[in-house]
């Protein structure tokens, strides 16, 4: 018999979405249960120990200087953060040659770096016109959602050099190809970040600083507040619903409630069964939004080699299969560690090789940016989240051409009793762990109201 509990609303999913909208309901005063898949919190990031008490990070881990909600959540959990190495030069393999470079420009030709500057520029100015709360009422949103990134780029860049770091730039920022993204969601996820810039940049950017201690203690001292609110290992497989309540059902407990927020990537959504079913319009847009493709890859040497010869460990390679790269040293420089990114094409390509194959093609692309002393890690380690059963992909979903024009609203607009809360429905930051936790709020806020609205809770005073 599955154990019983009642409170007013219930909360899927412990990554950082789920676990910030229990916190705020919490702090208003409203009770909730959050059911968690996996045995542990924190969904899509997840703290790796490399020894010594130290860690890293094989999920989400950067914050940066505009990702202000998560930076306010730390400094309310008592968390840190410590600035990402970025002293030195840059390296870019581009047709076989290795160049170093400071600076966010690198030593390419002028022609070359004149389009890739007059694509961004585009973008970043189309990206003006498209609000982030609702990408389809952009004036020139039908147009845009009907093409893909890469038909556009055919289009505006001039030059193979502008169109393969343009390429690279987005695999890095959506794990994705430019052919599978429409023009309109790569314009909206722009706008919801304040510019191409700020998702390229290290300092000042999306890449800034990270956490000390690792980003899932976010998650992890949100849970700690929450205390029993919290049940892990508890899959929610169906929704039973009426207008004013849920019957949340895992394999050993189920939770009634007034309300339900269903945080997890809206892919994943449609793996609960919903009884009544979700309308159409629902599920066909989570029949339309699928997950990029990740692998996160780290080499543990002694020490940050790569920082003696005046390198800051960032590196971008055309070639692949590891396109870009960073020092991720514990904040003590101690042991070095070079973290690259497998993204889009090549995570789906080395995610089916075998782990020790995988790890002999990245070790060889570390040894060929940063020279012989890559060669011989003391520990590795990587991550394809596409495997992970409770998450599936990553960094997170995206809209192929025409689902935001047809689909849009269904992204945040509750059914009935049910609120949809996760990165992917973030208006700031979307995407990110920022959005996430912004997510949840929102989400808190509209069940507090609708509990309001229909006299089921008191307006606090
Ligand atoms: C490799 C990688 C690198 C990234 N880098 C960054 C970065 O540097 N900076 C940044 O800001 N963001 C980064 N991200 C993205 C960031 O991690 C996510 O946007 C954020 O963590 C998403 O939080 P969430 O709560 O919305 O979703 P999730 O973390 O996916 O949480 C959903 C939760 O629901 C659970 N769940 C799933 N199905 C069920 C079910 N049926 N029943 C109950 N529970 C269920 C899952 O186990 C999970 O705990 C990265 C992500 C990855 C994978």
């Amino acid at each position: 018999m599955a154990d019983s509990r009642e409170t007013d609303v219930v909360v899927v999913g412990a990554g950082l979405a789920g676990l910030a909208a229990a916190r705020k309901l919490t702090a208003d005063g409203i009770d909730c249960v959050v059911l968690e898949a996996r045995d542990r919190v924190g969904g899509r990031t997840l703290n790796h120990s490399i020894g010594d008490g130290k860690i890293v990070e094989v999920g989400g881990q950067w914050v940066g200087p505009t990702q202000t909600r998560v930076l306010e959540l730390m400094r309310e959990l008592g968390l840190e953060s410590f600035p990402t190495y970025d002293k030195g030069e840059h390296v870019l393999e581009y047709e076989g040659a290795l160049n170093r470079y400071t600076g966010t420009i690198p030593k390419l030709s002028k022609r070359l770096l004149a389009d890739f500057g007059q694509a961004q520029w585009k973008l970043d100015r189309m990206a003006r016109t498209v609000p982030a709360d609702a990408p389809w009422t952009a004036p020139k949103a039908k147009d845009w959602d009907s093409q893909t990134l890469w038909s556009w780029m055919r289009r505006n860049v001039y030059t193979q050099g502008a169109r393969d770091a343009l390429s690279l730039g987005v695999e890095a920022v959506w794990a994705a190809q430019p052919e599978d993204l429409s023009l309109l969601h790569v314009l909206f996820y722009i706008s919801s970040a304040g510019g191409l810039d700020a998702l390229w940049d290290t300092q000042g950017g999306a890449q800034d600083s990270r956490v000390t201690g690792g980003s899932q203690l976010i998650s992890i001292r949100m849970a700690e507040e929450l205390g029993d609110r919290v049940v892990l290992d508890a899959p929610v497989r169906r929704i039973v619903h009426s207008s004013d309540r849920v019957t949340v059902h895992s394999d050993e407990i189920e939770v009634e409630g007034r309300r339900a927020i269903v945080a997890l990537p809206p892919t994943l959504t449609c793996r609960i069964a919903y009884d009544p079913p979700m309308p159409a319009l629902r599920d066909q847009l989570t029949q339309r939004i699928p997950q990029g493709a990740v692998i996160k890859c780290m080499a543990m040497y002694e020490k940050p080699f790569w920082r003696d010869q005046g390198l800051t460990g960032q590196a971008t390679s055309i070639e692949g299969p590891v396109k870009l790269t960073f020092d991720n040293s514990p904040p003590d420089g101690s042991p070095g560690v070079l973290l690259g990114f497998l993204e889009g094409t090549q995570a789906r390509t080395l995610g089916a090789w075998q782990p020790e194959r995988r790890r002999e093609a990245v070790i060889e692309c570390f040894t060929r940016l940063f020279g012989r002393e890559a060669q011989s890690p003391l520990d590795y380690v990587d991550k394809s989240w596409a495997d992970e059963e409770w998450t599936r992909g990553c960094y997170g979903c995206y809209m192929p051409t025409g689902a935001w024009t047809a689909y849009g609203p269904q992204l945040r607009d509750p059914v009935g009793p049910i609120h949809w809360a996760g990165a992917e429905t973030a208006t700031v930051w979307s995407g990110y762990m920022d959005g996430a936790v912004r997510s949840g709020d929102s989400a808190a806020e509209a069940v507090a109201a609708s509990l309001v609205a229909r006299g089921e809770r008191f307006a606090p005073a």
